[in-house]
């Protein structure tokens, strides 16, 4: 798919757009949420900023309940499951959520040829990238000789 398919950027971005919302179509995310339960949530600054107003509070004190930082330098959730999971599996911080999952499962990223593998690694958490890559599959291969 990254080399040998006879399809522009473009053109390979427009199938997986279209793959992609038919997938989701049928994916209810509210009985899955398992990329809440199961990654660990990037932040930077202005999702900080944005939750901890959201929440009434201070980033630091936002910072000191819920991010811890990495080696190299990364923000993250300290927590997982994520703590902002609703126990109806929705996210109780949704309007003000980390960019992170806003995107999440980035399927409508444009370039999929540069990040296609970043999307594989997504089959095990996510059932909407694991069936787009299965629809991407059957839609793409050439025919069997
Ligand atoms: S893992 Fe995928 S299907 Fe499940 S809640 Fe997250 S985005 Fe929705
Ligand atoms: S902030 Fe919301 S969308 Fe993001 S991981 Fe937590 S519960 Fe899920």
């Amino acid at each position: 798919m990254k080399t040998r398919l006879n399809l522009s950027n473009a053109e390979l971005d427009a199938i997986v757009e279209e793959t992609t919302d038919t997938v989701w179509k049928q994916i209810d995310c509210t009985t899955c949420a398992n990329c809440c339960r199961t990654l660990q949530i990037v932040v930077d600054d202005k999702d900080i900023s944005r939750l901890s107003a959201h929440l009434g509070t201070t980033p630091s004190e936002f910072s000191r309940r819920y991010v811890q930082i990495g080696k190299d330098k990364t923000k993250y959730f300290t927590k997982i499951p994520c703590p902002f999971l609703g126990e109806d599996n929705r996210c109780t911080v949704y309007e003000a959520r980390p960019q992170a999952c806003s995107g999440y499962p980035y399927l409508h990223w444009k370039g999929f040829r540069t990040h296609s593998l970043m999307m594989l690694d997504g089959c095990s958490t996510c059932p909407i990238v694991f069936n787009v890559w299965h629809a991407l599959k059957q839609r793409l291969q050439p025919p069997k000789r």
